[in-house]
């Protein structure tokens, strides 16, 4: 297949990219929907939205953020240089900025007051309430009571920035209640509200939106990584959980002769339940509005998931990836729980750079190739910092002391 204008054509005008992807709705909310999908495709194409989104990128959220050259980890492990694309120098400290600001500037510009969204962690979450803060919109963050007492600095953030939790106190009270309860909110509201993916998931047109709104990462990084070596990296890799952040960075080099790769959590292990590899293992299916690969029963039920990184566990895949394996442009692999926390305390004590549980998946992906020596080259999405993640990490596995250089 040929990819250049790739994204011209994929998704289609239904929102499918091959056999995955479009929408599927309870009639209410076909029009809203809609009206999302039609307020992107002319608003945001417009000069004043593009302007305005290119001046809050540099100014707000500090981009481009840089390309950073690993030399001490590369050294330690063999002549693959390792690269990474700095998106834990974004504000707020992960990548979902990216897409959260375009989606509160479309809400902005579509007239909207209010921002609704799930969240399961938090990330989200906080990364939204950021933008409705910076908006002044109002922001509704519904949030399963287990969640909400796991993650408690972040409830705080979330509250801190203005925002409203709605728990989420029926079935298991995590992230697959909270996104039926957001939606229940959506659907009596959306006349003043918007609805507000945190991934590459969910009905058209947010695949395609959170990729476009996120295609800024792998853009500046292909430019700065040419710049800095004169070529491209032998490989390009990135963390898949929803696939947002993978989405951003690939995008960019599909057209290009670079192996790219997504490293999907495998937690545990292979057995169902300890991980979430929804490529790897999935099969077929509709979940939360979109069709694409997950790990489900034979009823179509989704399967529990399980990976050390919160950000990683759901059990489905944005349809863009699946249609990717199929086409055989990008591989899928899976890195487990113990070689994230390697990867995680290899690149705090070599490089200075504490990263998220989620990211450090991809750091542990370069870090296996280099010791195989099977590139020259990879560069790293490094999605997120891991200030969120330290207490848990210590409280298990210490402060990484054997890791003494
Ligand atoms: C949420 C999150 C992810 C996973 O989401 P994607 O949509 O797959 O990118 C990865 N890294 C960080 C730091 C996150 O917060």
């Amino acid at each position: 297949m040929d990819f250049t204008n790739y994204t011209k054509y994929y998704p289609d005008k239904n929102g499918r990219y091959g056999q995955y992807g479009g929408a599927y709705l309870p009639p209410e909310l076909m029009e809203a929907f809609k009206e999302i999908d039609q307020a992107y495709m002319t608003i945001a194409h417009s000069a004043s939205f593009i302007n305005e989104l290119r001046r809050i990128r540099r100014e707000f959220q500090g981009r481009p953020t840089p390309v950073y050259h690993c030399e001490r980890l590369s050294n330690k492990l063999g002549r693959c240089q390792i690269y990474l694309k700095r998106e834990d120098l974004n504000h707020t400290g992960a990548h979902k900025l990216n897409h959260c600001m375009g989606e509160g500037l479309l809400a902005k510009y579509m007239g909207k007051k209010r921002l609704i969204a799930e969240t399961g962690a938090g990330q989200h979450g906080v990364a939204l309430a950021t933008a409705a803060a910076f908006f002044g919109l109002e922001c509704e963050i519904h949030m399963g009571e287990v969640d909400i007492a796991k993650q408690a600095p972040n409830v705080t953030r979330m509250k801190i920035l203005g925002a409203k939790i709605v728990p989420v106190t029926h079935g298991l009270k995590t992230l697959k209640e909270a996104v039926d309860s957001a939606f229940e909110s959506y659907m009596k509201n959306y006349k003043d509200s918007i609805y507000c993916i945190g991934s590459v998931v969910g009905p058209h047109p947010f695949p395609m939106m959170v990729r476009d709104f996120q295609m800024i990462v792998g853009r500046e990084a292909r430019e700065q990584y040419l710049e800095m070596t004169g070529e491209h990296p032998d490989e390009v890799c990135a963390c898949v959980g929803g696939g947002s952040n993978s989405m951003g960075m690939f995008t960019a080099f599909l057209n290009d002769p670079v192996k790219i790769v997504g490293i999907e959590p495998m937690g545990r292990g292979p057995k169902v339940g300890d991980n979430a590899a929804s490529i790897t293992f999935g099969s077929k299916g509709v979940l939360h509005g979109f069709e694409s690969l997950l790990l489900q029963d034979e009823k179509g039920e989704a399967l529990p998931v399980y990976s050390i990184a919160s950000g990683l566990d759901y059990p489905a895949v944005g349809p863009e990836h699946a249609f990717l394996h199929d086409m055989k442009r990008v591989e899928y692999t899976s890195v487990t729980d113990d070689e994230a926390i390697e990867a995680f305390f290899m690149l705090s004590r070599y490089e200075g750079i504490i990263p998220a549980l989620e990211s450090a998946h991809a750091v542990a992906y370069a870090i296996k190739s280099a010791r195989q020596n099977s590139a020259n080259s990879i560069l790293v999405n490094l999605s997120g910092r891991g200030d969120k993640d330290i207490d848990y990490v210590v409280e298990h596995y210490g402060v990484g002391d054997q890791y003494k250089i």
